[in-house]
């Protein structure tokens, strides 16, 4: 990396690849977020049943899925919509878990929520309307679970390596960074997706970015190219929601693949994530 990066992030330089640190592995249960594998973390927005959540895991993990994402407390744009089942969502994440060995990423939005869900948690996500929520960030950190950090929808790269800093003065490295979309003058979708920003990312920190390609267009037939994008901009790995019945879903159902289409978009984007494999293992060679 070159010193100009170094001084352009200079506030941040906790999070910036040095000779110390070129790269940050996340590791939970038995996955290595940043290293070698590309990494799924799929499911619905919302937990919604028993029936849902366990139907959308084995679903997933049997097309590749090592993550199970869904919401028990969900950051609504609307105070009248569902606000998510709370403590009831984070028993079924768990049991799904433990009958399908999948690791499980939730929100977290409050900071006297935060022992609750790390409890029940493997990874405490971080919402982008909560990224500038310091005091929360600060506890979730604390809690000693990894945090997945979503990019504020108004945010900069700035921002976000400024969020990730606080978890890392609080302790806790174990910091994964997700592009999810901004906002831009562009309104004809949910919102902007900017994989340059993935790029940007994995050239300057070591810690392992992710792509939501669902919060980043909204519309479940876009999600696969938004995918392949991601992938082909050096992610580690992709966070997807899925829905056997998105019409019916509780949140977001129109930015959410059906079964059929998660298992075309996981073929699709075989070939892309064995190139990507081929580029890290160069790079692990170039650097070794
Ligand atoms: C979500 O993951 O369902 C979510 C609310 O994401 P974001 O914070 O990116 O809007
Ligand atoms: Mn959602």
């Amino acid at each position: 990396m070159r010193a100009s990066w170094q001084e352009r992030f200079a506030e941040t330089s906790d999070v910036l690849k040095s000779s110390q640190h070129q790269q940050t592995v996340v590791r939970v249960l038995d996955l290595e977020i940043g290293g070698s594998q590309f990494i799924t973390m799929a499911g619905p927005c919302s937990v919604e049943t028993e029936q849902q959540i366990l139907s959308i895991a084995h679903h997933v993990r049997a097309q590749g899925a090592q993550v199970l994402r869904g919401g028990a407390f969900k950051p609504r744009s609307s105070p009248y919509a569902f606000q998510g089942l709370g403590l009831e969502g984070l028993k079924l994440l768990a049991k799904a878990r433990s009958e399908t060995g999948l690791a499980i990423v939730t929100e977290v939005m409050s900071e006297d929520d935060v022992s609750l869900v790390a409890e029940y948690a493997d990874i405490l996500q971080i919402g982008s309307r909560s990224m500038e929520n310091f005091t929360l960030i600060d506890a979730a950190a604390r809690s000693g679970r990894p945090l997945l950090l979503k990019r504020g929808m108004m945010a900069t790269v700035d921002d976000l390596l400024r969020s990730a800093q606080i978890a890392l003065t609080a302790g806790n490295a174990n910091v994964i960074l997700c592009e999810r979309g901004i906002r831009t003058f562009d309104s004809t979708l949910r919102n902007t997706f900017d994989p340059a920003a993935i790029a940007l990312l994995k050239h300057i920190s070591h810690l392992p970015v992710i792509a939501d390609p669902s919060h980043a267009c909204g519309h479940r037939e876009l999600v696969p190219a938004l995918a392949r994008i991601g992938v082909a901009a050096g992610a580690d790995g992709m966070i997807v929601e899925v829905h056997p019945q998105p019409e019916q879903a509780w949140s977001d159902g129109e930015q959410s693949l059906t079964f059929a289409e998660f298992d075309e978009m996981m073929t699709m984007l075989k070939p892309y994530i064995r190139h990507r494999a081929a580029a890290v293992g160069n790079l692990l060679e170039t650097v070794g």
